[in-house]
């Protein structure tokens, strides 16, 4: 990973921080800083800060942190040399052919090139004679030629190993097809097609490539292996992070984007002029996809299968879309059809004003609050009452509550007062629950810190006097002429600061500025995290020498004692005064 340090630095200079981060996140100036809500993790209130002055950012919520290099890997998805590799291509930056190691890239396009080539060989059999019964099943789902070529569908043979054997006429590996999970291994350890007698569905991302397929066993025939059979995680492809559809669909969806169920929804809509339709592939919705959507889009309606689990998934889908502003309605499709079956009987038109109709998240929670509930009974009434209270106390917008407040009044015949007496008692407890989460948010990331560093449970003091350390010394790396003398990184006692000293060591020995960009490469985004704290952090203060002086003796001290007396008797007492102590300054505000 040897691209020239200059290169680099042309490269952050050309991709400024606040400007590249503000393509992703809504940032407002706080100070010299520019906070926003986070977009690695759902927040309510901004914890997201980005610091031009250091050229970094780091969220207090979660804990990541590093540079532009750092974000755009995390936001895109992306290892650390394709992220310099796209930063470039942005800003018009020539990188130097070779000189640096791009053995992980070889080897994703080797893995798109076979998928390529597989999708190409799937697509060729379901088009030959032999491959008719998968041609006549997508046209029996009312398919059209066109679109069953748009969507590159195609058929796997009912064999062990013509795939193998195609692959390897085109100069393949096993090793790599193996790589690219088209293949598998037995234990007797012969080499055999993992997809057989399937109808196929590539998965394509945004950029275009061939990332994976889904497979779909006939009708009947899905004892062996189950009714889908989907691609595992490979280098280029995670299930978890992509969705179906979203190479078509990410054109086609500023305003609104379909959620679905399945791979045939999506391509059943497409063919009927609805091309901003999407699908989780075989999982419940992540918070990963939902990052994804939310890039492209302002609005998602859920469409979901009427059985329970699809209002289980609603339900899941709901929360997790909750933080993250884009606005959420819920379509109800009738009698219980899905969305590709009910398109084919009732026409585009129809599902259109279905789409049109599709109600707000809030509508729908009160809708599901009727169920199972008798409202032609007093009690039953009283009881649904009190369900939909809740719902509508859980909505922060006034306006939306007194509307519907309205309209339950009007429906039920209860009196105003009554009804909005029992929402804002609701409300207040809502809001006490939510304070106590909050402060139990603050908490949280200061024992993750701890997980990052488990050595601080041997000296938490000595931990706390290490982070002042390297505090002083990244803002003032001038004092490092006073600390090296008795500080070698040998005298650290806790592995992830000692880390974060040899690179800062290495870095001013070679006489160049200690910038994250240096330790960008070196420390994952939450030990960025850490170093982008310290670094922006008020613990170096004014009298940073006296307090780097202060830290040594601490260190050397803790260290001493260390290494004389029992390490098992690490007073507990001492850990839970310092995590009381960083708790404090939290909570006054970092
Ligand atoms: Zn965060």
């Amino acid at each position: 990973m040897a691209i020239p340090e200059d290169v680099i630095n042309e490269i952050k200079y050309r991709n400024d921080i606040e400007t590249t981060i503000s393509q992703y996140v809504n940032l407002k100036r706080r100070g010299k800083n520019l906070v926003g809500l986070c977009p690695f993790h759902g927040e309510k209130t901004p914890s997201f800060t980005v610091y031009p002055e250091s050229s970094s950012f780091y969220c207090f919520g979660c804990g990541v942190g590093g540079d532009v290099f750092t974000f755009c890997s995390l936001i895109e998805n992306l290892d650390y040399i394709e992220t310099v590799k796209l930063l470039a291509e942005r800003s018009g930056v020539t990188l130097p052919q070779d000189g640096y190691d791009d053995s992980m890239q070889r080897l994703k396009n080797t893995v798109y090139d076979i998928n390529r080539e597989t999708a190409r060989f799937f697509h060729n059999y379901m088009m030959s004679p032999e491959g008719k019964w998968a041609l006549d099943y997508y046209m029996q789902r009312g398919l059209s030629l066109s679109t069953i070529k748009h969507f590159g569908l195609g058929a796997a043979p009912d064999s062990w190993d013509s795939l193998i054997k195609h692959l390897k006429s085109k100069g393949f590996s096993v090793q790599d097809m193996l790589t690219a999970n088209v293949i598998g291994k037995s234990q007797k350890g012969t080499f055999y097609d993992r997809f057989r007698k399937r109808v196929m569905f590539p998965i394509i991302n945004i950029r275009g490539n061939v990332i994976g397929f889904s497979g779909r066993a006939m009708p009947g025939e899905d004892k062996q292996g189950g009714k889908y059979v989907n691609t595992s995680d490979t280098p280029v492809y995670k299930k978890s992070d992509n969705l179906f559809g979203i190479n078509y669909a990410k054109n086609h969806c500023s305003e609104r984007i379909v959620l679905v169920e399945g791979n045939m929804d999506v391509i059943a809509l497409h063919q009927a002029g609805f091309e901003n339709v999407v699908a989780p592939l075989g999982t419940a919705l992540t918070s990963e996809q939902v990052n994804l959507i939310s890039r492209y889009t302002k609005e998602i309606v859920l469409m979901l299968d009427a059985d329970a689990a699809g209002q289980k998934a609603i339900k899941r889908a709901s929360q997790l879309l909750e933080n993250t502003g884009l606005s959420v309605r819920v379509v109800l499709i009738p009698d219980g059809k899905d969305p590709d079956e009910y398109i084919k009987k009732n026409g585009p038109d129809r599902f259109r004003a279905l789409l049109e109709g599709a109600v707000s998240d809030i509508e729908y929670k009160l809708l599901m609050a009727a169920q199972d509930i008798n409202l032609d009974s007093d009690d039953g009434r009283l009881k649904y009452l009190s369900a939909a209270a809740e719902v509508i106390a859980a909505d922060d917008d006034v306006m939306a509550r007194d509307i519907y407040i309205g309209r339950l009044c009007e429906k039920y015949g209860v009196s105003r007062t009554a009804l909005t007496a029992k929402v804002d008692q609701l409300r207040r407890k809502n809001i006490r629950q939510r304070q106590k989460k909050e402060i139990n948010e603050i908490i949280k990331p200061v024992f993750s810190k701890n997980d990052l560093n488990p050595d601080k449970r041997i000296s938490p003091k000595g931990c706390a006097a290490e982070e002042s350390f390297l505090a002083v010394l990244l803002q003032h790396p001038d004092f490092y002429e006073i600390a090296k003398e008795q500080m070698p990184p040998e005298n650290f006692i806790t592995s992830l600061n000692r880390r974060i000293y040899e690179i800062l060591v290495q870095t001013l020995e070679s006489g160049r500025m200690p910038d994250v960009s240096v330790f960008a490469p070196k420390l994952t985004p939450a030990e960025l995290g850490v170093l982008v704290s310290l670094q922006n952090g008020d613990k170096a203060g004014q009298n940073a020498k006296t307090v780097l002086k202060d830290c040594i003796r601490v260190i050397l001290e803790e260290k001493a004692r260390l290494s004389s007396s029992d390490t098992s008797n690490a007073s507990v007492e001492d850990w839970a005064a310092s995590l009381k102590d960083i708790i404090e300054k939290k909570s006054k505000g970092n």
